[in-house]
């Protein structure tokens, strides 16, 4: 895995400027696995592709991680801060190797496998959230037999699907990472989905927005070109901007 230089982070941000979550996640892959080809990236379940974005983000920004979330009971804004290493401890227990799996429940019996990368894409148009969970379900059911013979993979029962749901999200729990909140203001407990997607977007767009400020200060006072000033390392660059008075 590498880290994306300053010029490859500015050009992945100006790309992803007009594109979708799910998208913003491959290119951020694509950028840090470039030994690695297109299709062989798209296999990688949801969680492995959210492991490898908390250690980009850790490379990128440090462990530390601050947001924060609007209590539900009295509308203050309650402040989360904790670790990428806590995060991981919360989403529990390992990553499942194989992303096969199969249910069997009284007379179903059911093979399917992890949501991965590819299935992302090919749902993000969706706007319907209930449509788009479906599609992706479809899309990882491999098989289905009642009492041993093939059946229509639409014709599962609800509590089925159900329990498939829950084993996709233990085999794969970085894909999912919920936790409890305590308001802190009026003690109301609230459920909170932590998506890193969204968060690293959002710190990668303000970095691009003051790395941009740096260069538009750095050119007009030594006359330097974007990219002789993006191959600066960070440390010599605040330096310099030290000495413009920035
Ligand atoms: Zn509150």
């Amino acid at each position: 895995m590498k880290a994306p230089s300053a010029a490859e982070l500015l050009a992945i941000w100006e790309r992803g400027a007009s594109l979708l979550p799910a998208e913003h996640a491959k290119m951020l892959i694509e950028a840090v696995f470039p030994e690695k080809s297109a299709p062989e990236l798209a296999e990688l379940t949801i969680g492995q592709r959210d492991s490898f974005l908390f250690a980009l983000r850790d490379i990128l920004f440090g462990q530390e991680i601050v947001c924060l979330s609007v209590c539900p009971g009295c509308n203050k804004n309650v402040e989360m801060a904790f670790t990428s290493a806590d995060l991981r401890a919360k989403a529990g227990s390992e990553q499942q190797k194989d992303n096969l799996l199969s249910l069997e429940r009284s007379r179903y019996s059911v093979r399917f496998r992890l949501p991965n990368i590819s299935d992302l894409m090919a749902i993000s148009g969706c706007r319907d959230t209930n449509m788009a969970r479906s599609m992706l379900l479809m899309r990882c059911l491999i098989s289905a037999s009642e009492n041993g013979a093939e059946m229509a993979l639409g014709q599962l029962p609800q509590d089925v699907m159900k329990e498939l749901v829950d084993d996709m999200a233990r085999a794969d729990p970085l894909a999912d990472i919920q936790f409890m909140l305590v308001c802190p203001f009026c003690g109301r407990k609230w459920q909170v989905v932590f998506d890193i997607v969204s968060i690293l977007w959002s710190e990668i767009d303000a970095w691009a927005h003051r790395t941009l400020r740096e260069v538009h200060t750095l050119a007009l006072s030594y006359g330097w070109s974007e990219s002789d000033i993006l191959a600066l390392s960070p440390s010599r660059r605040q330096i310099y901007l030290d000495m413009v008075g920035m």
